[in-house]
């Protein structure tokens, strides 16, 4: 197949979890630029959703918003079962919905705790199987792809660097790490393939309070060697490649898209 063939997702359905903004928008409007016909997932923005949806028809594309709590069991599959009907069988899921719910250790509630792994990590978990039995039901589809489904998980730098006053966010992403590694292995030999992104400081509601703050910012861009925050579609078309055949050979690994983040800046001097 030729070179640039590999990019494109004709044919093929992917659901986006907490679609209706940030990274998640910018994948679902990159997936669909690539050909595929694509869920917005959102939990309570569903105007944003629609709204996503309404662009993304207008440039030629297909999308539907299904509306989903990520960390509710009977919501996932709802959401699977909605894509399928409306959509047909899926092939691609980027597992993306995630939050924070920041304190220091001392003040950190167990609620506090609760919410940010049941999101993020329960939210992953229950994607990532719903989304494992969905590919397995489809049926392997050559004509459209060598792979029987491609399963992306939204992680972060925190899966590798530790973050204080975060506990509960990087505990989750860690987790995230070594779930996306156990699913790739245990699926591999069924042409499954289980990737993560894991973003550095991307411009996008989670850090906004940050980015506003001058002094915030000039702290965030003291960690980012490249000198820049990143945008949405930074990681939009990251999650593309890892959904399409270019990167067919490609399972258990995690890409970090981070402007060097994770190079430890602090040595940059000259240590
Ligand atoms: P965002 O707040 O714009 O997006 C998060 C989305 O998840 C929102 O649309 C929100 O409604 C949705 N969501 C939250 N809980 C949900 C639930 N229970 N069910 C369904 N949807 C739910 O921020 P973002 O930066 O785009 O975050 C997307 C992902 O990227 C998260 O997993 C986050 O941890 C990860 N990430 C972001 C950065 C960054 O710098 N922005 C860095 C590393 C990782």
């Amino acid at each position: 197949m030729a070179y640039f063939d590999l990019f494109s997702l004709k044919g093929q359905s992917a659901i986006v979890t907490g679609a209706s903004s940030g990274i998640g928008a910018a994948a679902a409007r990159t997936l669909a630029e690539a050909g595929a016909r694509v869920v917005v997932n959102y939990r309570s923005s569903e105007a944003d959703a629609r709204a996503l949806c309404d662009t993304i028809e207008e440039q030629g594309g297909t999308a539907i918003a299904i509306g989903a709590d990520v960390s509710k069991e009977e919501d996932v599959i709802g959401l699977f079962d909605a894509a399928e009907d409306a959509l047909g069988p899926v092939d691609i899921v980027f597992s993306n919905a995630g939050l924070q719910a920041d304190a220091a250790i001392g003040e950190m509630s167990f609620e506090d705790w609760n919410k940010a792994i049941s999101v993020n990590l329960g939210g992953g978990f229950l994607v990532g199987r719903e989304a494992i039995r969905r590919f397995r039901r489809k049926g392997l589809r050559e004509e459209i792809s060598p792979a029987l489904g491609k399963l992306i998980f939204d992680s972060s730098v925190h899966q590798r660097i530790p973050w204080a006053f975060h506990a509960n966010y990087a505990a989750s992403k860690g987790g995230l790490k070594l779930l996306m590694e156990s699913l790739a292995q245990e699926t591999a030999s069924e042409k499954i393939r289980v990737n993560a992104v894991a973003p550095g400081a991307i411009a996008t509601a989670i850090n906004e309070a940050e980015r506003d703050d001058e002094a915030g910012r000039n702290a965030m861009l003291d960690l980012i060697p490249y000198g820049r925050i990143g945008e949405p579609d930074d990681i939009g078309r990251v999650v593309a490649w890892l959904a399409s055949d270019a990167s067919d050979y490609v399972t258990g690994q995690t890409i970090f898209v981070d402007g060097g983040m994770t190079l430890y800046p602090g040595f940059k001097g000259n240590g």
